[in-house]
């Protein structure tokens, strides 16, 4: 009989699961394992949300395979040692994964194989997470593209020869389900792995992943319009739930296909956005710590504690920053506009480091994924391929009028300011020293000034670029 292990990690369903699709076809017995991996975990706080995200997920999975009698092992270490020891315990002919390409992901997947072939136990790894791994699309010359429009051109003639909807995603969960045995370990693992119940602002698991999707499908039409405005459902609110692999990036991108043809090009493009900065990261791994484009890392960043401090918490004095900031601090999420705002608020107004903006959003997301979150922070200042230019600055103020123009967003994450019209909101400080006070309300100070930390910036720019 032949028994496999198909290794769960940021693709946590049942449905068109390519690993899970290749081990049951392989195999008479499949098992499931999915691994708080120690190393990972011991890096985040206590509280991180996204523990009760991943634990919740699992759970539901979990409940789901009950419903087959069978059920997941879930295990808390390092998988380097975990995976072997679980192949052994379980005797296992194969170990099955999607592959992510992450740096720290691909080394411990290279030592997990290489320590499962010396114990005569073999592996096949998939590609799963994307629609086309990195060296699938390049340029003529097979080298890879730097620029976001022809990467794209090229992404999409490529799905277009390859792909129809039809054969977009595949549905195996029946035979699955006779497949698996009862393993699941009964050990209370979030309190083992020492992290505490958080609240969600967000319904975890696939069945949150479906309502999303289905409230989504109902406003998919308008998306190219709306798809900066600051409302709850002016874009998908899918990306959790693709970052954890609860629903299909094949799933996701069918909503935008119709037969062999893209109907829902807007949309389809962020998909592509996300594919582009991961086949970046892939071929250029020196931007998880630097500038991709290496000038840009002589800059003289001219801000300090304070004006980090004042942006984490969200008390800059901007109130379009501000509620952004005090959105992502109490649920994990942002709306895309708002991350491109605050990341330009923190390098180009506050003249922060980047870097340190990277490593905030990575702590709080709960999308947070390395190739999108770095992608997004070098476009914002400028010091990535294919970036926003380094003179082009948002003015917090317009775009707080443009993207939230009743203010409504605001009200809701700066409620102090709630009884401001929807002109006063914009800008409370604009209106005299008196103003806030006569209203009886608090509402920090503005951190600098905008105009003149503008021509700071270009100043700071420029002289690096010299
Ligand atoms: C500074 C900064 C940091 C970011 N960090 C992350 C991150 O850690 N993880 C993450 O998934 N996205 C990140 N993004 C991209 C984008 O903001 C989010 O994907 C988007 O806000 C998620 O909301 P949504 O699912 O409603 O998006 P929708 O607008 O509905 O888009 C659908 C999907 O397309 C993908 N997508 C959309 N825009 C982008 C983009 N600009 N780059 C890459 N993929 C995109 C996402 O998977 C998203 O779920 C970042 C952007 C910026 C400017």
């Amino acid at each position: 009989m032949k028994k496999s292990l198909v290794w769960i990690r940021r693709d946590i369903r049942l449905i068109d699961h390519t690993a899970l699709s290749a081990a049951i076809a392989e195999s008479d017995e499949v098992h499931l394992v999915f691994i708080f991996d120690e190393k990972i975990l011991q890096k985040l706080p206590a509280n991180d949300r996204r523990v009760t995200f991943i634990h919740e997920s699992l759970r539901e999975l979990n409940n789901e395979l009950t419903n087959y009698n069978s059920e997941i092992n879930i295990l808390f270490g390092d998988p380097v040692e975990e995976i072997p020891k679980l192949t052994k315990k379980i005797g296992v002919q194969k170990v099955f994964f999607n592959r992510d390409y992450e740096k720290y992901a691909l080394n411990r997947d290279k030592k997990v194989t290489t320590k499962l072939k010396e114990m005569d136990i073999a592996t096949s790894s998939y590609r799963d997470h994307v629609i086309f791994e990195a060296s699938e699309v390049l340029k003529k010359d097979n080298t890879p593209y730097k620029v976001f429009t022809p990467y794209k051109r090229a992404w999409i003639a490529r799905f277009m020869s390859e792909f129809s909807r039809a054969k977009l995603f595949r549905a195996n969960h029946q035979k699955y389900a006779q497949d698996v045995p009862h393993r699941f370990s009964k050990t209370d693992w979030m309190k083992k792995t020492g992290f505490g119940p958080q609240e969600l602002s967000i319904e975890a698991g696939r069945k949150g992943a479906l309502k999303v999707l289905e409230r989504f499908k109902k406003n998919i039409g308008t998306y190219h319009e709306t798809r900066n405005l600051l409302e709850e459902t002016s874009t998908s609110g899918l990306s959790p739930y693709i970052r954890h692999g609860l629903i299909s990036i094949r799933e996701v991108l069918s909503l935008g296909v119709k037969e062999n043809a893209i109907i829902h090009e807007t949309f389809v493009s962020e998909l592509v956005w996300r594919e582009f900065y991961q086949m970046i990261l892939s071929h250029f791994p020196v931007v998880e710590k630097s500038s991709f484009k290496p000038q840009y890392d002589a800059i003289k960043w001219a801000g300090g504690k304070k004006e980090l401090v004042a942006w984490q918490k969200g008390e800059t004095g901007y109130p379009i920053v501000d509620a952004g900031m005090r959105c992502l601090n109490q649920t994990g999420l942002m709306p895309n506009r708002l991350r491109m705002v605050t990341a330009s608020f923190l390098c180009k107004t506050l003249l922060v480091d980047w870097k340190k903006g990277e490593k905030y959003f990575a702590e709080k997301l709960m999308d947070f994924d390395l190739a999108s979150n770095n992608g997004g922070w070098q476009w914002s200042s400028s010091t990535g391929c294919d970036a926003q230019p380094y003179f082009r600055i948002f003015n917090p103020l317009s775009q707080s009028q443009k993207f939230d123009p009743n203010g409504d967003f605001i009200r809701k994450w700066c409620p102090e300011l709630a009884k401001l019209d929807a002109k006063q909101i914009h800008q409370p400080h604009a209106y005299g020293p008196l103003f806030l006070i006569e209203k009886d309300i608090q509402y920090p100070m503005p951190v600098v000034d905008y105009s003149s930390k503008r021509v700071e910036a270009l100043a700071m720019y420029k002289s690096a670029l010299k």
